[in-house]
């Protein structure tokens, strides 16, 4: 979706150069609690994003009361949807943060038009609505009443601990309408997860999350994704997270092997190549070119090894919508949708882009003794003696 087919045909003085075409914007806003992050102010004309699925089956619908996300995980696959704005799919998509604020009001008007179906809506699944600005602009809430008094089912994804603030009003409005739940939360190592995701919360305080919502009495997924190759998935490390999963109390449990799609890859390898530069060459053999997924063999070994854990730890494998990329709404679980279950992504919101730009891998030192990441590195050149299928080109190309 382009911002130019959203014109409310008022022409900003203040527009960044790349917001030049940005002419709903009411105005740019940088705060001292927010160093580093400028939030654009603009009325959207639009709330409702309609997703096509695949093939035969239906359309899903999405809601992004932001586009940018300070959460700035560096795999994060809606990066490119920041070029559409002449803004970095980098540096910019973490701190140029979109702000609808009108998007609660111009909802609820769509909401009652007769034509609205009342489709299951998914929240988050392109960019995070509990991400560090909705503490300042209180997005959520109107959005939620909006969808619960309409009787439309909705779902939302998040790494957001705010989400414990609606936690009341999600619960009155779970009375009302099925609401799903998931925190996304695939990295337990917090050097790691403050490296790779640095905007986002620690993974202990996302579990905490997780058990406020079932203490509200709601069910709550957690989705483990992605798995990084070589990173986070050794036994020890799948095990850890599932332990804390279970002893959070999730309801369910989901995972995916990284995607990186073209426009994402520059910028994952420009991470890696700064942290793990060992892993470059290996991680260029999985995702070589223009592909997006990790190779099949890769995901057929994956699954031998988190489906036996899963099951140990006492988890249930969740459903992801595959017309959203959501967590697979419980009101089409009860059969009314012609949905497919086969979980995927929802790539269709973003765009493909660019050439890629591989960065060069120049040498760096080995951890400090000791640390956690001395042990994850020990880990992990332990899995590649013991065969590790990545390291295995024959059996993946
Ligand atoms: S929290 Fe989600 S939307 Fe935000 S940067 Fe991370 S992956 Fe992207």
């Amino acid at each position: 979706m382009r911002w130019s087919g959203q014109q409310l045909g008022v022409e900003s003085d203040s527009a960044l150069p790349g917001l030049a075409r940005l002419n709903n914007l009411v105005r740019s806003v940088q705060t001292p609690e927010f160093a580093g992050i400028t939030f654009h102010e603009v009325l959207a004309k639009s709330a409702l994003n309609k997703v096509p699925g695949q093939s035969m089956m239906p359309f899903g619908y999405t809601i992004n009361p932001y586009r940018g996300c300070s959460h700035a995980c560096t795999y994060c696959f809606a990066r490119p949807t920041h070029t559409y704005l002449d803004l970095d799919a980098g540096h910019d998509f973490d701190s140029q943060i979109i702000v609808k604020v009108n998007v609660a009001e111009v909802l609820a008007r769509e909401l009652k038009k007769p034509s609205w179906g009342g489709n299951a809506v998914a929240l988050g699944t392109n960019t995070d609505p509990y991400q560090r600005a909705e503490g300042r602009y209180k997005l959520m809430p109107g959005i939620i009443e909006a969808l619960a008094g309409s009787g439309t089912p909705f779902s939302i994804l998040t790494k957001g601990t705010l989400l414990r603030r609606d936690l009341p009003l999600l619960a009155e409005a779970a009375r009302a309408v099925p609401v799903d739940l998931a925190m996304s939360i695939a990295v337990y190592d917090d050097e790691l997860q403050q490296s790779v995701e640095p905007g986002t919360p620690t993974a202990k305080a996302r579990l905490a999350t997780v058990s406020a919502v079932r203490e509200a009495g709601l069910d709550c997924s957690v989705f483990m994704m992605p798995i990084l190759p070589y990173l986070t998935d050794t036994t020890t490390h799948l095990d850890t997270a599932l332990a804390q999963i279970k002893a959070a109390g999730a309801t369910s449990v989901l995972y995916t092997a990284l995607h990186l799609r073209p426009g994402v890859k520059p910028w994952f390898m420009q991470w890696l190549a700064r942290e793990h530069p060992e892993l470059v060459e290996s991680y260029r053999k999985m995702y070589f070119g223009a592909t997006s997924y990790a190779p099949k063999e890769y995901r057929k070994w994956l699954a031998a090894r988190i489906r036996p854990l899963i099951a140990r730890h006492g988890l249930t494998r969740g459903e992801e919508d595959p017309v959203t990329g959501g967590v697979r709404s419980t009101a089409l679980a009860a059969g009314g949708s012609p949905r497919s279950s086969t979980p995927q992504f929802d790539f269709g919101v973003a765009a493909e882009v660019g050439p890629e730009a591989w960065p060069n891998t120049a040498p760096r030192a080995g951890p400090r003794a000791g640390t956690a990441r001395a042990a994850r590195e020990a880990e992990l050149a332990r899995e590649r003696g013991r065969g590790h299928p990545q390291a295995d080109e024959a059996t993946l190309f």
